[in-house]
């Protein structure tokens, strides 16, 4: 009789897991995945999906009003928000029978179940069962944050029921300057609510380039989104069908909807993590793990966003690859996490990949700017005031390009091209000697010769 009754048992059925699972699978393994809610996990049922299905049909609205200028003449239009949602619902029922059919397809068994350890190779599944398994991967991704228990807080919803919505709010509050909210606001501002936006701190954005960040405000602004920075929630009321959202600066406001999208966390209690000798790494609340993404105990590995690194989704897929390869493919693969391009898909869209400016001066002696901002070609005829921002940022020792920064439509495909670029260590005259396409935005990536400004650290320094 076998030692154990799988190879490999995987917790969690989303972007990562699954991944792992078709892979190990492929390589000869006996594998087993378990998930507690729908296969396809945060990306496709309630995150990067739905949320792009939601963001590309908001974007009609700025194609509308840009089409006087070039000569339509558009009637009445009208916008069904329950049209939109069971379409999309529609989508992501087909991508979760899909994710399903093709997990078992490469010979891994699917449980609809909860996992929780037992033991260090054992997992009790909710549905009874007990499963042992050789190795374990822990692939439970994250939730959303709630923040501190403020009055109210009921009232609030997070990004996992924004999706469920079964009308169109007509004014929205959204908590959060990062990713969500900033998507969410440019969603519902989209289909026509009038959205305010709650920031803690200075700017939105941070973390990402200064640039970036004040480019993004002035645009989502000129689009009629109020963002209140240097303030927070402290109290929610409810008054029938209508909340009145109380700040942090005395003044409140009263919507129809009110969202946080202030963080997530890894998705850790209730694991059973002590009864396996799984740590926690103290610094994020993930689970622990090293480069090859092994937990504390070594058959036992963590991947996605329960490890709270990079929390997007093709990096819990590579992670999920390299684990498969590097136990059950006897082919050692550690994940490179330089140079990861990420966008927001905000309106204008953000995309970055590499070093931002302030990342760059304070890690090279020599840095170069070049930067451009300029009224896209469509903008002359639509009249739209809307501007375009690029920004390379160089090392002026090495002429290597260190980052890219782009704000703008189609901001997301640009930076996933020229991340190969900076991936593959592209120089400044690797960039000038490229042929601009003309007639587009991105060839001004190509064209911009002479530095907006330029760092030299002195000896001193
Ligand atoms: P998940 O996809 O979260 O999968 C974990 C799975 O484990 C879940 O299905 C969960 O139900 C299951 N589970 C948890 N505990 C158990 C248990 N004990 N037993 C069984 N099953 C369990 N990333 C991008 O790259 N681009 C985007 O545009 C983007 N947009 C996003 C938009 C939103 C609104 C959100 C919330 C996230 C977005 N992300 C995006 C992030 C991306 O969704 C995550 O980084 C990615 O899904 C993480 O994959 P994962 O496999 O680690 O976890
Ligand atoms: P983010 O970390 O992007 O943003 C969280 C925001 O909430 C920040 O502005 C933060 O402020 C603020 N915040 C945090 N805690 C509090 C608090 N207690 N009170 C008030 N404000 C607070 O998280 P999101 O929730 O937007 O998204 C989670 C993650 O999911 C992202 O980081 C990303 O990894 C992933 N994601 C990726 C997407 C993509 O690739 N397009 C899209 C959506 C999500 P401060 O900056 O001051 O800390």
């Amino acid at each position: 009789m076998a030692e154990f009754d799988v190879d490999l048992f995987v917790i969690g059925g989303g972007s990562g897991g699954v991944r792992a699972a078709r892979i190990a699978a492929g390589h000869g393994a006996k594998v087993m995945i378990a998930e507690e809610y729908r296969m396809g996990g945060t990306c496709v049922i309630r995150g990067c999906v739905p949320k792009k299905l939601f963001v590309l049909g908001s974007h009609v609205h700025q194609e509308i009003a840009d089409a006087a200028g070039f000569g339509w003449t558009i009637g009445e239009v009208k916008f069904d928000w329950p049209t939109l949602v069971a379409n999309k619902d529609k989508e992501i029922a087909r991508l979760e029978a899909a994710y399903t059919t093709n997990v078992e397809k490469s010979g891994a068994e699917v449980v609809k179940a909860r996992a929780e350890f037992e033991g260090p190779h054992t997992l009790r599944l909710s549905d009874g069962k007990t499963v042992t398994a050789r190795h374990i991967l822990i692939a439970t991704g994250g939730a959303p944050n709630h923040g501190k228990p403020i009055p109210g807080i009921e009232h609030v919803i997070s990004s996992d029921e924004a999706f469920h919505l079964k009308e169109l709010p007509k004014r929205v509050v959204i908590q959060g300057g990062g990713y969500i909210a900033l998507e969410f606001a440019g969603i519902f501002s989209g289909y026509g609510s009038d959205v305010t936006v709650i920031y803690r701190g200075d700017n939105i954005l941070r973390g990402f380039d200064e640039d970036v960040r004040k480019h993004v405000r002035t645009e989502l602004e000129k689009r009629g989104i109020t963002i209140i920075t240097g303030c927070t929630v402290e109290k929610v009321d409810r008054y029938g069908k209508e909340f009145s959202t109380h700040l942090s600066n005395g003044s409140s406001i009263a919507s129809e909807l009110v969202m946080f999208a202030i963080g997530r966390h890894p998705n850790v209690a209730n694991l059973g993590l002590d009864k396996a000798g799984v740590a926690i790494n103290p610094a994020n609340g993930g689970i622990a793990v090293d480069g090859w993404s092994k937990t504390s105990v070594p058959h036992i590995y963590g991947i996605g966003d329960v490890t709270h690194r990079f929390n997007l989704t093709p990096v819990a897929i590579r992670e999920g690859h390299a684990f498969a390869d590097t136990v059950f493919g006897k082919r050692p693969v550690q994940v490179d996490y330089a140079n990861i391009p990420t966008a927001v898909f905000c309106q204008p869209e953000v995309g970055t990949v590499g070093l931002t400016e302030a990342e760059a001066r304070a890690n090279f002696s020599h840095v170069d700017i070049y930067r451009t901002d300029f009224r896209p070609i469509k903008a002359t005829m639509s009249g739209s005031q809307s501007r375009v921002l690029m920004k390379l940022v160089v090392d002026g020792t090495t002429d290597r390009v260190l980052g890219c920064h782009i704000v703008g439509d189609c901001a997301a495909e640009t930076i996933q091209a020229l991340a190969i670029a900076v991936k593959m260590k592209a120089t400044k005259a690797d960039f000038d000697a490229t042929i601009a396409l003309h007639p587009t935005a991105a060839e001004e990536l190509v064209t911009m010769r002479t530095p907006t400004a330029r760092y030299v650290r002195q000896a001193a320094e």
